[in-house]
């Protein structure tokens, strides 16, 4: 690396990224060469191919061997219960798609290993890239970096290894790989940046874990920024300074103060009830995508999970996990959430493409295609079989079944009928389940919110799937930065959304909840009381920021806010009432911008 050659960036160089794990950190840059091994095709002789098949095996078994290291030297507690991540990429290395195919590709294309290698990478990257869910794309990362492994190891390289940093550093690399993450010392490794990565790539889950701020997605920063430079990261915010003026370096470190200050009060939210002023109580939960991330919802207060993204599990292999596997993961977190109540989501996917044993066609509109419960009523086993899977695990704790981008009253009385066949199978077979198991839906489609009375006869409670609400609502794709600025969720069309579904619950008697992003932002937690919202489902570290204030709310006062901003035309003037008023009733919260 021509690191040293490089100019040093001008003073106070601003760079947005995307803040993947929050906090402060000032410090200087340590440059870990994680750059993608560069690897050619050749072509190889007949007599070369049974040679060549057994150095690729090599290299598997010596990356296996590596990531049994990394597994057997980790160190941190909050990160041992995050090695279900290398157990997922020691899967990867014995996966006959990857394995078998590279082998055929060596001896079928005659081409070296190296080559043989990269044509297969690039076609499971093909398929990670068509996938709309972000968090499932980023699960493409798993594959990279195992494939980035095994490259590495037919070369011959040796790479840096993490443990090697010898003082207090931000780590700056192309990118990260989930065994690098988990080998961070967190007295030397006081943030990281990487050029590559999502919100809810591995590597950031594992950032927030360790409580160590982080910035990714920053697309150049390895290749921009010399060793030593000075730099400070908001990972809250997602921006990153290059040598800092005095000004600029005493502002932040008044910010990360304040910050660590806020976090250390924050804490002592965790056993306070989740009530406002005048007594009004809130279920406050967590959103969960993997089940060691139950520790931080505990850690952070949360009772219960609000929201179990089960397509996770689905991910990374050859075929879907079994009903016993499904079973083993929903009992171990009903278990470890008990008394409190475990809302498991059915598979909510885009397409079949991950589950490679079921192939459907591309969609020229994915986003309004075969995904939530259209998938699960058109894969009718795949839907049975966690339906199963879940009702088996209802001993252990209490779980409620909750169906994805519902559009109509008859797609849950589908699939109330499977859950009785379900049912009668389990009966048949003599498996115990409890018969007390509620069934709810999002409501995430504008249908849904609309006809939001009509569902409210058919299930035990809602839930507010802010993020796909808004997406369909106004248009806007959630994903597509062109049109971000469109994505309003104060927009009147969502409050009107909202308040609709709210009064539809209350007068059925049923339970509202909300879990998409909307829950977890502070800013709006007055709204959501006035709204009558039973329970806030968000990721984790939200939790005590939106019990603060909760805690010092009161519910009429969300009510007469409500009625305000429903009179308003424009989201603009929504957002501008909405941030004066919260400035002006919790000043030591909303007085001053954010840290
Ligand atoms: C939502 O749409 O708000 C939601 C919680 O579901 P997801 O983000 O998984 O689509
Ligand atoms: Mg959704």
């Amino acid at each position: 690396m021509t690191v040293l050659e490089k100019n040093s960036p001008p003073q106070d160089t601003f760079l947005i990224g995307i803040g993947a794990s929050p906090g402060i950190a000032i410090g200087e840059a340590y440059l870990l060469n994680r750059a993608r091994t560069a690897a050619f095709e050749r072509a190889i002789a007949d007599e070369e191919v049974t040679a060549e098949i057994e150095r690729f095996r090599e290299a598997v078994r010596t990356s296996r061997y590596q990531l049994e290291e990394v597994k057997r030297r980790v160190a941190d507690r909050q990160l041992a219960e995050h090695l279900y991540i290398i157990d997922t990429h020691l899967l990867i290395l014995e996966d006959e798609m990857l394995i078998g195919e590279t082998s055929a590709a060596i001896e079928q294309e005659r081409i070296n290993a190296e080559g043989a290698l990269k044509r297969v990478l690039s076609r499971f990257r093909q398929v990670f890239d068509s996938i709309e869910d972000e968090y499932l794309r980023e699960r493409r990362s798993d594959i990279d970096s195992v494939g980035d492994r095994i490259l590495r190891n037919l070369l011959g390289e040796v790479q840096q290894p993490m443990t090697e940093i010898d003082r207090q550093a931000i780590v700056i690399a192309h990118d990260l790989s989930p065994a690098d993450t988990m080998q961070i010392d967190k007295e030397r490794v006081i943030g990281f940046l990487t050029d590559v990565g999502g919100r809810t790539s591995h590597t950031a889950i594992l950032g927030r874990s360790l409580g160590i701020p982080a910035v990714v997605g920053l697309e150049t920063i390895s290749s921009l920024v010399p060793a030593g430079t000075p730099l400070i990261i908001d990972g809250t915010t997602g921006t990153i300074v290059l040598n800092p003026s005095p000004a600029t370096f005493k502002e932040y470190l008044r910010r990360k103060q304040a910050y660590e200050y806020q976090e250390k009060e924050l804490l002592g939210f965790r056993d306070l009830a989740a009530e406002t002023v005048d007594g009004w109580r809130l279920a406050l939960r967590g959103n969960v995508e993997v089940a060691e991330e139950i520790s931080l919802v505990l850690a952070h207060g949360g009772e219960g999970v609000g929201l179990f993204r089960t397509e996770f599990m689905f991910m990374n292999r050859p075929a879907p996990p079994s009903e016993t596997e499904q079973y083993q993961v929903y009992r171990e977190i009903a278990e470890k959430m008990a008394p409190h109540p475990v809302t498991i989501r059915t598979l909510d996917v885009g397409g079949d493409k991950f589950v490679p044993e079921i192939n459907l066609a591309d969609e020229a509109n994915p986003a309004m295609g075969l995904r939530g419960i259209r998938f699960s009523l058109k894969e009718v086993r795949l839907l049975k079989t966690q339906l199963r899977a879940i009702l088996r695990a209802s001993v252990h704790g209490q779980v409620r079944i909750m169906l994805p981008l519902i559009s109509g009253v008859a797609e849950v009385r589908a699939c109330r009928d499977y859950l009785a066949q379900a049912e009668q199978e389990l009966r048949e077979a003599g498996i115990a389940f409890s018969a007390q198991v509620k069934i709810g839906v999002m409501i995430e489609t504008p249908a849904a919110a609309l006809i939001a009375d009509l569902l409210a006869r058919e299930v035990d409670f809602f839930s507010i799937g802010t993020n796909d609400l808004i997406q369909y609502c106004l248009a806007v794709d959630r994903g597509n930065e062109h049109v971000a600025y469109l994505y309003e969720p104060l927009h009147p069309a969502i409050l009107r959304a909202l308040r609709q579904t709210c009064q539809a619950a209350k007068q059925a008697g049923i339970e509202v909840s909300m879990c998409g992003e909307m829950a977890g932002e502070p800013l709006y937690t007055l709204i959501l009381v006035g709204l009558g919202l039973d329970e806030l489902s968000m990721n984790a570290q939200s939790i005590p920021r939106v019990k603060r204030v909760l805690r010092q709310a009161r519910r009429e006062e969300g009510e007469a806010l409500v009625a305000e901003l429903l009179r308003m035309e424009t989201a603009q003037a929504i957002n501008r009432y909405l941030e004066e008023e919260m400035a002006r009733r919790f000043p030591a919260l909303f007085g001053t911008l954010t840290i």
